[in-house]
């Protein structure tokens, strides 16, 4: 069989959704394609005084449930393909997790590594003007994803309103999230991801009666994601077996400390070099024997071939699309759970939601509540998924998804189609 491409795998998970459920074929037409792609070519002005040109994209999967919302990636990988399979996903996760938006995403197809600070904001600049009224604060939301920061979301920012009339500029603040504290961020929202990937944990923990306190786990990505993640799950007592990240790989039977790990890696770019542990292949790391794996880093990391690498009793997703759909099959064979990243990594756009609501009320949310409310969706999703699982006789992704597409049907049938 030909290999599927990103996005023919999101439409492999959702056909088996569909099927199991009986989605109506006219809904099932529409969620199954885009809805705007838009591709900009655009020139920037490097250091050196040459032009060279940029290719940028966003792709609005479906804004029937609220505004497209999504991240933004800067990555060698984006192309089409790419940023329609995250968008798509952006349209489930924001279904499952109970908030008004539908589904983006975009990106930069470049390596960020490759350019100079200054160069970037001019790049981050000028894709912004390049995007113009395809984003909006009530219309279609940015935030950080793969290789951007609220650095990135600042620069957006201040693009967007200085193209705005000036009396417009302070009610349209909510144009991006994951903005620095200051320019109008979130409590919260830099942990957001890594915080539901715990809370997710904790709660199939408790209704395995599986302790935390002495598993083992190991983490692909240390990111914002993969750091996080293994940050908050410190005080639960885990230990921390392996890591790997795009400078390579690294074991320590005795545990890596995350918060050690996490400086290091801020510092130096990358885990390579990290004293805290012995350098390892790929294929040793993946093998590593440990209770739970979360891969945070890109797509298809978990194959037919890796996943039966792997030893481990359960896969939680923290990236997004980590496991194709061949990945899935071995794992379930071999009897390793896996918990989806449209619920597991769900807590970033819950908090993004967050940030944007404190904007449009000029409110400010201490921490506390921030967490707090982060929580309680968090565990309703997990229920609502939890649920399906049960009534369908499924696994978790096929049931994620029926309840996604639950809400959506729904929201069709209300509303029928225009004209
Ligand atoms: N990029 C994150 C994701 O994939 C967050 C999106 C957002 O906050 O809008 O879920």
């Amino acid at each position: 069989m030909a290999k599927l491409s990103v996005y023919e795998n999101v439409i492999a998970q959702f056909n088996n959704a569909a099927d199991l459920m009986n989605l109506d074929p006219e809904i099932r037409r529409i969620l199954a394609c885009t809805t705007n792609e838009i591709i900009v070519h655009f020139p920037v002005k490097m250091d050196d005084g040459h032009i060279q040109i940029f290719t940028g994209y966003r792709v609005q999967h479906n804004n029937v449930l609220g505004p497209y919302k999504g991240g933004l990636r800067f990555h060698p990988s984006v192309d089409i393909d790419e940023v329609r399979a995250l968008a798509t996903w952006m349209t489930w996760k924001s279904a499952i997790a109970g908030i008004p938006y539908g589904g983006a995403k975009g990106g930069i197809q470049i390596d960020p590594r490759q350019y100079s600070r200054s160069e970037l904001e001019r790049i981050t600049r000028r894709f912004t003007f390049a995007l113009g009224s395809n984003i909006g604060p009530e219309y279609d939301i940015p935030a950080p994803d793969v290789n951007t920061n609220s650095q990135i979301m600042a620069w957006i920012l201040d693009t967007y309103l200085s193209m705005m009339p000036p009396l417009e500029r302070n009610r349209c603040v909510h144009v991006v999230t994951g903005k620095p504290i200051e320019s109008g961020g979130s409590l919260g929202r830099d942990k957001a991801t890594g915080q539901g990937v715990v809370f997710v944990l904790e709660l199939w923990a408790k209704d395995h009666n599986f302790d935390l306190s002495h598993a083992t786990y190991m983490v692909q990505g240390f990111g914002n994601v993969g750091s996080w993640t293994a940050r908050l799950l410190k005080p639960y007592g885990a230990t921390l077996l392996a890591v790997e990240d795009h400078t390579g790989a690294i074991v320590n039977p005795a545990g890596i400390d995350a918060d050690a790990l996490t400086e290091y890696v801020q510092a130096h770019g990358g885990l390579s070099g990290y004293p805290g542990g012995t350098p390892v292949d790929h294929r040793t790391f993946m093998s590593v024997e440990a209770d739970i794996f979360v891969p945070a880093a890109l797509e298809n990391q978990i194959t037919a071939e890796t996943a039966s690498w792997l030893n481990v009793k359960l896969v939680v997703e923290g990236a997004n699309g980590p496991t194709n759909i061949e990945g899935d099959k071995v794992l379930q064979e071999r009897g390793i759970g896996l918990l989806p990243d449209v619920l597991c990594n769900a807590g970033g756009v819950i908090v993004s939601y967050f940030e944007w609501l404190q904007n449009k009320r000029s409110e400010f949310w201490d921490l506390e509540e921030v967490d707090a409310k982060l929580h309680k969706l968090m565990i309703s999703a997990y229920r609502h998924v939890y649920e399906a699982v049960h009534k369908f006789n499924t696994d978790w992704r096929t049931a994620a998804y029926v309840v996604a597409l639950n809400r959506l049907e729904k929201v069709y049938r209300e509303r029928g189609i225009f004209p």
